[in-house]
C-alpha cells in the first residue's frame, strides 16, 4: 500500500516541488487548500509542475483546528509535513497578529489535530534561517543560539519550539528543518530574487525601465526549493525525529545575485536598479550563512544547484510568462 502524506501549504512554493517529488516515490498525496473567491487559480503551482490533477485538496485553514482535525481524521496520513505559513517577512510587521495567529500557533493547532487523530504520524515543521536574525555565530547550525528579528521569526521560533515539546513532551516523530532561503521560478513574486528576475524580464522586453530594491548589502545563502524538499522528505524517513539545518553553506549580497540576473540578460544593473527607502525593514537581517554538516553526515543531503544556475533557470522562467501575458 502506498504511504499516504498531508501537505499543509501545498498550494505554495515548497508544497507543489514537495508534491512532485511525494508522488515520485509513490505516495498518496493530500493538501490543505484555504477558500478564496478566486477558486481556479490557487493550484497554480502545482499546475505549473503539472501535478494537480495527482493530488487531492481539501478544505481548511490553520487557523481553523476544527477543520485540521477533520482532514486528519479522514486522510489518516503516515507523514505531515507543515508547510503553512505567513511567510513574507516584511508583511509581518504590517500583520503581526495574523502571522502570529498562523506562522507560529497554526503549528499548535496542526500539532493538536495529529495528536487527536493520528499521534503515530510522523510530522516536519518548516522553521527558518530567520530565527538566527541577529545572527551569533558566524555560520548558524543547530546549535547557534535564535535572536529573531520580525514577527515572522518570532512566530517561527514558537513554532521551532513547539515541535520540539511535543516531541519531548508526547513522543512526538517531529523534526524541525531549519532551512534557509530557497527559492525557484515558483517562489512568489515579493520575496528578492524573484522579485529580481521578474523584474530583468521586464526590462530585457521593454516592459519596465527600473527596478526598485531595498537593502541589496543584505547577505542570504540561497538555494533551491526542488533540492530543499528532498532534505524534508529525508528527516521524516530517519529512525529518530530531530533539527536540521539546511543551506548551501555560501552567502551572497542582493547586489550579486541581482548582478547575476542582469548580466544573464545582457543588461547593465546599474542603469537600472533604483534604491527606494520603502523597500527598508524596520529591523534587518544583515547575513545568513548555514552550516549544513548534520545535513550532510545524517541525512546524506547536499545542495546541488548552485546560485547562477537557479537565477538562469527563474529568469528563463520569467521571460517566458512575460511574453506570454504580454502577447510578444
Ligand atoms: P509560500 O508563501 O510559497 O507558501 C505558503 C503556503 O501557506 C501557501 O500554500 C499558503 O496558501 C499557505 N497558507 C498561508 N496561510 C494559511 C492559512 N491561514 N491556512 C492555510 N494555509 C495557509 O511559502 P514557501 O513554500 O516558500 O515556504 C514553505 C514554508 O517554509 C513556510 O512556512 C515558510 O515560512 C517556510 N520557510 C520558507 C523558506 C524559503 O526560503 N522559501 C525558508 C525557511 C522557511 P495560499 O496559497 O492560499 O496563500
Ligand atoms: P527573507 O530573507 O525571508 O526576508 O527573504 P526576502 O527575499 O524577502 O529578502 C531577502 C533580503 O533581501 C532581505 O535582507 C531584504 O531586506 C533584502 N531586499 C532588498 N530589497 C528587497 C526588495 O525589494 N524586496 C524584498 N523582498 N527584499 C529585499
Amino acid at each position: 500500500m502506498s504511504k499516504r502524506a498531508l501537505l499543509t501549504g501545498i498550494t505554495g512554493q515548497d508544497g507543489a516541488y514537495l508534491s512532485q517529488f511525494l508522488l515520485s516515490k509513490g505516495y498518496e498525496v493530500f493538501g490543505v487548500i484555504r477558500r478564496s473567491s478566486h477558486r481556479g487559480v490557487e493550484d497554480h503551482r502545482l499546475r505549473w509542475l503539472g501535478v494537480a490533477d495527482k493530488v487531492t485538496l481539501l478544505d481548511g485553514d490553520m487557523g481553523d483546528l476544527s477543520s485540521l482535525v477533520r482532514i486528519v481524521k479522514e486522510t489518516q496520513p503516515d507523514e505531515i509535513y507543515n508547510l503553512a505559513a505567513q511567510s513574507f517577512v516584511a508583511s509581518s510587521w504590517r500583520q503581526p497578529i495574523h502571522t502570529g495567529n498562523i506562522t507560529a500557533i497554526g503549528v499548535t493547532n496542526m500539532l493538536e489535530a495529529m495528536r487527536a487523530e493520528k499521534p503515530d504520524a510522523r510530522f516536519y515543521q518548516a522553521s527558518s534561517s530567520e530565527m538566527f536574525g541577529l545572527i551569533q555565530q558566524d555560520k548558524q547550525s543547530e546549535k547557534t543560539p535564535f535572536y529573531p528579528r520580525s514577527p515572522y521569526a518570532v512566530a517561527k521560533l514558537y513554532g521551532h519550539w513547539i515541535t520540539v515539546n511535543y516531541r519531548e513532551s508526547f513522543g512526538f516523530h517531529a523534526s524541525s528543518g531549519i532551512l534557509f532561503n530557497h527559492e525557484s521560478p515558483l517562489r512568489g513574486i515579493e520575496f528578492v530574487t524573484r522579485k529580481v528576475t521578474d523584474g530583468v524580464a521586464r526590462i530585457k522586453l521593454g516592459k519596465a525601465k527600473e527596478l526598485r530594491l531595498g537593502n541589496i548589502d543584505a547577505k542570504r545563502d540561497w538555494g533551491h526549493a526542488r533540492d530543499y524538499v528532498q532534505a524534508m522528505w529525508m528527516m521524516l524517513q530517519q529512525d529518530k525525529p530531530d533539527d536540521y539545518v539546511v543551506a548551501t553553506g555560501y552567502t551572497t549580497t542582493v547586489r550579486d545575485m541581482c548582478r547575476i540576473a542582469f548580466e544573464h540578460a545582457g543588461l547593465d544593473m546599474k542603469k537600472h536598479v533604483v534604491i527606494d527607502p520603502k523597500f527598508y525593514r524596520p529591523a534587518e537581517v544583515d547575513v545568513l550563512l548555514g552550516d549544513p554538516a548534520k545535513a550532510k553526515e545524517k541525512l546524506g543531503w547536499t545542495a546541488k544547484t548552485s546560485l547562477e544556475d537557479m537565477i538562469r533557470e527563474m529568469l528563463e522562467a520569467d521571460l517566458e510568462r512575460v511574453r506570454v501575458e504580454t502577447g510578444l
